[in-house]
C-alpha cells in the first residue's frame, strides 16, 4: 500500500550444543522476513560438513518439516533476501558456498559493496569462476582462497571490502558474524541456552528465546561457538554511520536498534511530525502496518482521535506484490479495504513514514477519497528521500524519486492530496534524541559516508560495476 523504499536482507546464526540449530535458523528467519521475501536459506554444520539448503520463496515454504529434519549439526546460519527486479534467480540465494580446502564455505550477507568491480577483478585473477551476480559471491571467494582459520580469514579479507555488511559465515568448525567499520547494517549477539546466535535484529533473538548480549561492534568479527564468543577488531571502527533508515522502517517494531525501541522512535517521530505540522482535521490514520507507530503519536500529540481506516488482507504474502508498477497497483486492491464507516465524510490526516516514487501513494489518496474522504492531509515521519543508497537498499533510481526537484506543494499535487509535509531532517533527529553524526542519512542528503563509485544512480552504479547489490 505504501509507496516504501525496497527491504534489504535479514541474516541468522546460532552454535549450540544439542539444540535443533536447523529449526532455530528457520524461527529466527521467520522473524527477519520483513527483510527480504524473495529467497531463503540455511547452511548447517555437523562438525564434519556444511550442508546447504537455499529456495526462491518465503522462510515458510522454503523449509518444510522433512527439510527441517534433515538439517541437523551444532552451528547453522540463515538468510532471507530481497533483490531488484530481474535479479531474483536461485544462483542468487543465499548462503552462498563455495569450497574451502577439503569443506565448504558458506556465507550471508545483508549491505551492499562498493568496490564490487576492483574485488571482481581481484578474485577473477585468483581463478574463481563467478556463477551469482552477487557481491556476496565475490566475498565468499575471498574467503575460499585464505588459508587458516576462518576468523582469520575473516580478519585478513576485511580490509579488502568497502561498503556496508553485516555478515554471518560457516565452515565444518567455525561460526563468524562481521560488521563493516562504519556499521552501516545492524547486527547482535544473544545467549541461549546451549550456546550463542547471531541475528539482523533482536526481534530473531526474542523468538528464538534467546537473551540480547551485545552488538557486534563496527569492523568487529566474532567467532560463535557453544561455549563462548571470540571477538577480533580486525578493522578499526570508523566514523559510525548506522542506516537511519533501520529506526524509520526497515527494522520490526519490537526490535531494539543501538539500544533503542524502534517502536518509541517511530512514535516519537510522529510526535514531531505534529508539532511541525498539524492540519484541521477530524481523524489521524496510519497506513498499516508500518505507518501506525508514528500515527498513534501524531494523535497523541495533536489531540485528535487515531482510528483504523484500513483493512489489511494478511493471508496475501508480501512477495506477491511484484516490482512492476502495474503488479503494484493489482496488489493494493488485494491487500487492503478501505473502512468505509470510518472514513466517509471525515477530513484524514494519513501518517506514512516514507514515499520513494510516489505511484502508490496517489492510489491510495484515490482509494481514501473514493471511500468518503472529504479531505486527505499526507504527513510523512521522514524527509524527502532524493538520492539513492549504495548500501543495500533499493530506493530506484534518482530520477524516478518523487520528492527530487519538487516541493511539498508540488508534490501533494501529484499525489491528489489536499496538504503535504515531511519531517525536517532537525525534527527526525530531534525525535531521535541523538545527534546526527553516527548515523548514515545520505537518501536525505546525498551526503555518502563510505565513497561510492558514481552517486547518480544505481542503474549506472550496477551496469559499471556488473554487480547487483545482494542486500
Ligand atoms: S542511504 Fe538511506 S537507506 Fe541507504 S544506508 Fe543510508 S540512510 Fe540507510
Amino acid at each position: 500500500m505504501s509507496d516504501h523504499p525496497k527491504e534489504e536482507c535479514g541474516v541468522f546464526g546460532v552454535a549450540a550444543q544439542g539444540r535443533d540449530v536447523g529449526r532455530l535458523c528457520f524461527f529466527g528467519l521467520h522473524a527477519l522476513q520483513h527483510r527480504g521475501q524473495e529467497s531463503a536459506g540455511i547452511a548447517v554444520s555437523d562438525g564434519t560438513h556444511v550442508m546447504v539448503q537455499r529456495e526462491l520463496g518465503l522462510v515458510s515454504s522454503v523449509f518444510d518439516e522433512p527439510a527441517l529434519r534433515s538439517l541437523t549439526g551444532d552451528s547453522a546460519i540463515g538468510h532471507v533476501r530481497y533483490s531488484t527486479t530481474g535479479k531474483n534467480k536461485w544462483d542468487n540465494a543465499q548462503p552462498v558456498a563455495l569450497p574451502r580446502g577439503d569443506g565448504l564455505v558458506a556465507l550471508g550477507h545483508n549491505g551492499n559493496l562498493t568496490n564490487s568491480d576492483a574485488l571482481r577483478r581481484r578474485v577473477t585473477d585468483l581463478g574463481h569462476e563467478l556463477r551469482a551476480t552477487t557481491d556476496s559471491e565475490l566475498i565468499t571467494a575471498l574467503l575460499a582462497h585464505e588459508p587458516g582459520s576462518l576468523l582469520d580469514a575473516v580478519c585478513n579479507v576485511m580490509p579488502l571490502l568497502q561498503g556496508a555488511y553485516s555478515i554471518v559465515v560457516l565452515t565444518e568448525d567455525e561460526l563468524v558474524a562481521f560488521r563493516d567499520p562504519n556499521g552501516v547494517r545492524p547486527l547482535v549477539l544473544g545467549r541461549i541456552d546451549g550456546g550463542w546466535v547471531v541475528a539482523s535484529e533482536t526481534c530473531a533473538l526474542d523468538q528464538v528465546g534467546a537473551e540480547f548480549d551485545r552488538e557486534v561492534r563496527p569492523g568487529e568479527a566474532v567467532r560463535l561457538t557453544p561455549d563462548g564468543t571470540e571477538g577480533r577488531q580486525a578493522m578499526p571502527p570508523t566514523s559510525r554511520a548506522l542506516c537511519i533508515f533501520e529506526a524509520i522502517y526497515f527494522a520490526r517494531p519490537d526490535s531494539i536498534i543501538d539500544g533503542q525501541a524502534v517502536w518509541q522512535a517511530r512514535h516519537d517521530m510522529g510526535v514531531q511530525l505534529a508539532r511541525e505540522s498539524t492540519p484541521g482535521a477530524d481523524l489521524v490514520v496510519g497506513l498499516p502496518d508500518s505507518g501506525t507507530p508514528a500515527a498513534i503519536g501524531f494523535a497523541n500529540q495533536s489531540g485528535m482521535p487515531f482510528s483504523e481506516a484500513v483493512v489489511r488482507n494478511r493471508y496475501v504474502g508480501r512477495s506477491f506484490i511484484q516490482p512492476d508498477q502495474e503488479l503494484r497497483a493489482t496488489g493494493v486492491r488485494l491487500k487492503f479495504n478501505p473502512l468505509e464507516s470510518v472514513i466517509r465524510g471525515k477530513r484524514l490526516v494519513v501518517v506514512d513514514d516514507s514515499i520513494v516514487r510516489g505511484t502508490t501513494t496517489r492510489r491510495t489518496v484515490q482509494m481514501l477519497k473514493d471511500a468518503g474522504a472529504l479531505e486527505v492531509h499526507l504527513r510523512i515521519s521522514s524527509p524527502p528521500i532524493t538520492w539513492p543508497c549504495f548500501y543495500g537498499i533499493d530506493m530506484a533510481d534518482r530520477d524516478e524519486l518523487i520528492a527530487v526537484g519538487q516541493d511539498e506543494a508540488g508534490i501533494a499535487a501529484a499525489v491528489g492530496a489536499d496538504s503535504l509535509h515531511y519531517l525536517t531532517l532537525e525534527g527526525l533527529q530531534r525525535a531521535m534524541g541523538r545527534p546526527a553524526d553516527g548515523y548514515c542519512r545520505a537518501c536525505f542528503t546525498g551526503d555518502y559516508p563510505i565513497p561510492v563509485p558514481d552517486a547518480s544512480g544505481k542503474e549506472r552504479f550496477e551496469a559499471t560495476t556488473g554487480a547487483a547489490p545482494s542486500r
